[in-house]
């Protein structure tokens, strides 16, 4: 086994440093290539609900316009109404929008994600977009050899 963790860049645990199962569990998944081949690169369920503190931070704006529906009542909002806005600026209900995020972390209109309180799905983001660089990295190393 020493082969295979010396080949994933992977070193032996110091004295007193805990392995991190999460962190080992999203490069599993991607190094044996599952990732992409069960899960088209998609964490395999409904991402994990925003983080409290993110939440807690959407501004509340007023609207100013009739012509607006709310994404996810799809009622109007009037003129004058509260809603929170997310850093995408989609407008929603606060009530709509909170009990939306404490399901998920994405903007339901375009899938805009707030950061999580859930280690798995951050490593798992984390390692996905190392994943796509080491590709566009191999992608230019290609290119360059064989154009
Ligand atoms: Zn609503
Ligand atoms: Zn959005």
């Amino acid at each position: 086994m020493a082969g295979y963790f010396e080949e994933m860049g992977w070193r032996e645990l110091q004295e007193g440093e805990q392995p991190n199962h999460l962190l080992h569990m999203a490069r599993f998944l991607i190094d044996f290539g599952m990732y992409e081949d069960n899960f088209s690169g998609e964490w395999p369920r409904l991402p994990p609900p925003a983080s409290k503190e993110a939440v807690q931070n959407l501004p509340e704006v007023t609207i100013d316009s009739e012509s607006k529906n709310c994404p996810i009542c799809l009622k109007s909002f009037h003129s004058g109404d509260k809603a929170k806005e997310m850093p995408c600026h989609h407008q929603f209900h606060p009530t709509c929008i909170l009990t939306w995020l404490e399901r998920t972390n994405s903007c339901p209109f375009c899938r805009h994600e707030l950061p999580t309180d859930h280690e798995g799905y951050e490593a798992f983001k984390k390692e996905k977009k190392r994943a796509e660089q080491r590709k566009e990295d191999l992608d230019t190393l290609h290119n360059s050899m064989f154009s």
